[in-house]
């Protein structure tokens, strides 16, 4: 069933729309321009402090509009720049989202890098066997406003940690945005496309296109939608398995769109938007970290002319797979650059995006 606020947020809102419904309220549209410019440059979602909107009309606005529908319950920070937020929504559900802050030593001069990963839905109905955030099955989507939501909470979260003020004048303040969140985000389109477009509008965030990147478990006909949106984001596919075999047995996906139609798909996305699709890999122990499984991925990366991304398995509570071991994880890597493959082998704790995403909220929904 299609969740409904009781009040929609003004982040559920496009440009286009904006202005419709402030025709309907008999609002002039050029209200529309300086509401966004509120919203989206400075950060400001409450109507009472949008000095330059008629009282009445900041009245009006309030009353129809909620401010950000997503309610930060529990900061929990791992290692040194790894933050993630536990999140309550109108309706009771819980989510995630994680703010990762690496630090990158340029020449002669220290920077930090930060990147969020947000959530798409409540729960997963994509069952992964290995995944967190399928564990509880699925609740329903985000809407849009939701989605954008947590940007703010993470910019909030940013300015407590004196982190905005040092590095940018910008309240946009972090570099990369990924949909590695919870849940399955080309199954909620519409809303995952919509606030695709308001973090990269002229009238929204302004966020660079190849500065998001959408992770799918491999939805067919959606990453050619996405294709066509005309905003050239990045694509991540979660391969997991380099044959049908390996992977359907972790991914029941891929009984629907098995990997040849998938990579048809891939295929079709990456001649798109000319640009580097990035395959990732979990490895969990005696699954598929074979060495002909390396080979059979190499095969798929070259073919694609595809990144890959290994990453060690995170263990999850209540499931029993495994991570391999460092020389195993080394050797599976070292058959894909051999056989010419870009090749990265994540290492870093605080890198696990996915931090094993889903279980502050598991833990939370069975506690409640
Ligand atoms: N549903 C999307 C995006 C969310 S999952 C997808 O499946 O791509 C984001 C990434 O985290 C995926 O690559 C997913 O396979 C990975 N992931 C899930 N559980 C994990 C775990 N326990 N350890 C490491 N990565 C995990
Ligand atoms: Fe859903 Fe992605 Fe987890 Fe699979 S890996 S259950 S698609 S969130």
């Amino acid at each position: 069933m299609k969740f409904r606020p009781q009040k929609p947020s003004i982040l559920d809102e496009s440009a286009e729309t904006l202005s419709e419904t402030l025709k309907s309220e008999k609002i002039p549209g050029f209200r529309a321009k300086q509401i966004q410019e509120w919203v989206y440059k400075k950060g400001e979602l409450s109507f009472d402090a949008m000095s330059n909107l008629p009282g009445t009309m900041r009245e009006a606005l309030s009353g129809k509009y909620a401010a950000n529908p997503v309610e930060p319950v529990l900061w929990k920070r791992s290692g040194d720049d790894t933050h993630k937020l536990l999140s309550k929504l109108e309706d009771g559900s819980y989510i995630e989202t994680v703010l990762i802050q690496a630090p990158m030593v340029g020449v002669g001069q220290e920077k930090s890098r930060a990147t969020v990963c947000v959530s798409s839905q409540v729960g997963c109905a994509y069952g992964c066997k290995f995944c967190a955030s399928g564990l509880a099955g699925f609740k329903r989507n985000l809407t849009r406003g939701e989605i954008l939501g947590q940007f703010f909470r993470i910019g909030e979260r940013q300015a407590e940690l004196g982190e905005v003020a040092a590095v940018r004048e910008d309240h946009v303040p972090f570099d990369n945005i990924v949909f590695m969140g919870m849940g399955e985000p080309l199954a909620n389109f519409d809303a995952v496309a919509g606030a695709i477009e308001s973090l990269h509008s002229d009238w929204g965030f302004r966020f660079g296109a190849r500065r998001i990147t959408v992770s799918t478990s491999g939805l067919v006909p959606e990453i050619r939608k996405l294709a066509d949106i005309g905003i050239p984001i990045r694509l991540a596919v979660s391969l997991h398995g380099a044959t049908d075999e390996v992977r359907s047995k972790i991914m029941p996906v891929n009984r629907r769109y098995p990997i040849k139609e998938l990579l048809e798909a891939v295929q079709y996305f990456r001649e798109k938007h000319n640009r580097m699709v990035t395959l990732e890999f979990i490895l969990i122990e005696d699954i598929n970290d074979s060495l002909d499984q390396a080979t059979a991925l190499a095969g798929i990366a070259k073919s694609l002319h595809a990144h890959v991304n290994c990453i060690p398995y995170n263990t999850v509570d209540g499931l029993q797979w495994k991570r391999p071991n460092m020389r195993r994880q080394e050797k599976f890597a070292r058959v894909l650059k051999e056989a010419g493959v870009s090749v990265t082998l994540r290492r870093e704790k605080g890198h696990d995006i996915s931090a094993a995403c889903g279980q502050l909220r598991l833990k939370q929904e069975t506690v409640s």
